[in-house]
This record gives structure tokens, C-alpha cells and sequence, in this order.
């Protein structure tokens, strides 16, 4: 057993993100697993995402031709099955979906495989792998290791790691998903409400508000602020938690990622270890807080000592209407 399976996800007809970043985990840890970074991708025509699959480090591209459509689970299950058998890979990644939460168990369970779910590091440990997931709700950082495992399944969590840009040229193979009888039958897609216009992960540009807002009648000033700076409004989570932004403009671990952010200003945010799991990667960290002492400070690149309504007002009168 050796090498790295990556099961690529598509929904609507597009490859969802999380397939790339997957990609560049499996890279990564290349060396480490001694074996090669296969990808499979199982659609009805999965020809159309081979090229955008086909990135530097991996080896083999394996279009699956499926009978079925959308996503379902059975067919998921058989065709990861065969996957599986035929590539002997040490380590099965799959993106933590509710696609891959409505097989991966299933399949680890009755094959005998091991298994973490929404993981969000992986390594081998002189050939041994280890994930890494939360634990304790979200608490502790869990190192999870699997002994007597020869493969295991992991799905992995969303915006941790960069896709990679650079193209490849792996060998692309064909192969035909095993004939599984459905049990459902997909009708159509509904877009959950609520929050489909943020989003946080794709945005460069974020401007984030804390407690340190006070109340939540401050919080519309923020937003036109963010507006006329031209940023993403985001949040640390008691503004979510009191509903004063809805929980999809949270950053931190259980919110989420500031992915693409490149200048993240953070204002009347302390810099909690979990505000600063979305968004300590971020290069250009500007914070404002009127305590010196904020863990905040430890990761801006540009501190300022001073009160969010102030320094508010003065960012506001650098864009003149
Ligand atoms: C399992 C778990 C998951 C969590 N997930 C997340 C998460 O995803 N995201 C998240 O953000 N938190 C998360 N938290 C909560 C986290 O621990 C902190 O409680 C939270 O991040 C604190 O938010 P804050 O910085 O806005 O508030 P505070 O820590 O209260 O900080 C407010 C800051 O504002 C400053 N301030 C006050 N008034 C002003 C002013 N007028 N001008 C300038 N500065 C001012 C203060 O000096 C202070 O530093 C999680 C906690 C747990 C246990």
C-alpha cells in the first residue's frame, strides 16, 4: 500500500475548490506516502475536468465515467470501492462534504479501513499517517493515528490549504464506474437561504468587526465603512452569536476561513486562538484595539492603539463621497 487517492467533487456541473486544495494536501505529503498522487474524478462525463485536475505533483488523472448524474451515495460507495482495490493507496482523501459524510463512513466500516473525518492536517509519521482533527467541540487539536491500517479514508476540511497553481502533465486514464442500483432518485438543487451573498473565503478584501463594537446599533456604521472601503464585512462570533451579522460572516475555526484574504483588518477584536484559526495566515493584518496588550497584535503587521470609532471615522474621510 502506498500513495495518495484524492476524490475530486463536482456539483451543478463545476468542480468544487475543495477538489484543488485536496490536491495540494496530497502533494505535499508525497514524498512522505512514497507513492504517487492519483485523482479520480466520477461524473457522467468526466473528461470535462481532467485539464483543470491535471496539477503539478500529480501523477494520474482517472476520469470515471458514471452512469449516474448527480451525486449519490451508493454508487459513490462502489465506485471508491473499486477505486481503492485497484490503486492500494495508503491514504483515500476526500473533501468533508455532505457528499463524502453520506458514503466515506460506510465504506471505511465495511471494508475495514481506517477513517478521521474533517481533518485539517495530514503526515505521515515514519510511514505511519496521522490526522489531525478537532476535538472536545472544537477544543483540543486531535493527532488521530491508525494502527493495523494499511489504507485510510480521511475527509478534509475546506479552505485550510492553497490550491496549487502550477498546471501538470499526469498520465489521464479511463476507467467505468461499477453498475449500482440506485436507491434515490435526485430531484433538483435548492439553495440554502440565508447568507448565499457573502463570501468569506473568496474575498481579498475583509473587514472584520469584535465585541469591541459594543452594541449592536454600531454595527451598521461598520457596514457602510466596509462598503466604502470596498471590504467584505466579517465578524468574530459573540456578533454572530448575538445575531447581529449572520453566522456566515464569522471567521475563525468554527466559521469560516479567510482563505483568499490578502488585507484583513481586524477592528475591536482581542485575537482569540479560534478568531485567528481563519485568518493568522493572512499577509497584510491590520488591527485596531484600544488595549496594547491584545494577542491581536502578536500577528498584525500593522498595530494601532486607538478606538474603532475614531480610527472608523478617519479611514471613512480618506474615501470622500
Ligand atoms: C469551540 C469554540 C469555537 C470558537 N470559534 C470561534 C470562531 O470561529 N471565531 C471567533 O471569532 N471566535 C470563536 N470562538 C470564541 C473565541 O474564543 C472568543 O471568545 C472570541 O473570538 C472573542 O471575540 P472578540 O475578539 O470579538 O471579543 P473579545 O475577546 O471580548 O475582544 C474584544 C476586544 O475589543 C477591544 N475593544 C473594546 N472596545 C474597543 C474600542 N472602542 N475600540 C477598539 N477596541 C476595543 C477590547 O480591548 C478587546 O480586545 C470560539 C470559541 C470556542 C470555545
Amino acid at each position: 500500500m502506498s500513495g495518495i487517492l484524492v476524490i475530486a467533487e463536482h456539483r451543478m456541473d463545476e468542480l468544487r475548490p475543495v477538489s484543488l486544495e485536496l490536491i495540494a494536501v496530497a502533494v505535499g505529503v508525497k514524498a512522505q506516502a512514497s507513492g504517487p498522487v492519483t485523482v479520480a474524478i466520477i461524473a457522467n462525463d468526466p473528461q470535462k475536468y481532467a485539464q483543470a485536475l491535471s496539477v503539478q505533483g500529480v501523477d494520474e488523472v482517472i476520469c470515471v465515467k458514471s452512469a449516474v448524474v448527480e451525486f449519490d451515495p451508493d454508487a459513490y460507495e462502489a465506485t471508491v470501492a473499486a477505486l481503492i482495490a485497484a490503486k492500494n493507496p495508503s491514504l483515500v482523501l476526500l473533501p468533508h462534504s455532505v457528499n463524502s459524510l453520506a458514503y466515506a463512513p460506510a465504506l471505511a466500516a465495511k471494508t475495514g479501513l481506517g477513517l478521521a473525518t474533517d481533518a485539517f492536517k495530514v503526515e505521515f509519521d515514519a510511514g505511519a499517517l496521522v490526522a489531525t482533527r478537532g476535538g472536545y467541540g472544537q477544543k483540543l487539536n486531535v493527532e488521530v493515528d491508525f494502527p493495523g491500517k494499511s489504507t485510510v479514508v480521511v475527509t478534509f476540511r475546506a479552505n485550510v490549504c492553497k490550491p496549487i497553481d502550477a498546471a501538470g502533465s499526469p498520465t489521464v486514464t479511463q476507467m467505468d464506474a461499477p453498475a449500482t442500483p440506485a436507491r434515490g432518485q435526485h430531484k433538483k438543487y435548492i439553495e440554502a437561504a440565508g447568507g448565499g451573498d457573502v463570501d468569506i473565503p473568496g474575498s481579498e478584501f475583509i473587514l472584520s468587526i469584535g465585541r469591541g463594537v459594543g452594541e449592536e446599533d454600531n454595527v451598521e456604521q461598520f457596514r457602510e465603512l466596509a462598503q466604502t472601503v470596498g471590504a467584505e464585512l466579517g465578524c468574530s462570533r459573540p456578533i454572530a452569536d448575538a445575531g447581529w451579522l449572520p453566522k456566515s460572516r464569522q471567521v475563525g475555526q468554527s466559521g469560516k476561513t479567510a482563505a483568499n484574504c490578502k488585507l484583513y483588518i481586524a477592528m475591536g477584536i482581542s485575537g482569540s486562538v479560534q478568531h485567528m484559526a481563519g485568518m493568522k495566515h493572512v499577509e497584510n493584518i491590520v488591527a485596531v484595539n484600544t488595549d496594547p496588550k491584545a494577542s491581536i497584535f502578536h500577528i498584525a503587521r500593522y498595530g494601532i492603539v486607538g478606538d474603532i470609532f475614531e480610527i472608523g471615522e478617519e479611514l471613512r474621510n480618506q474615501f470622500p463621497a
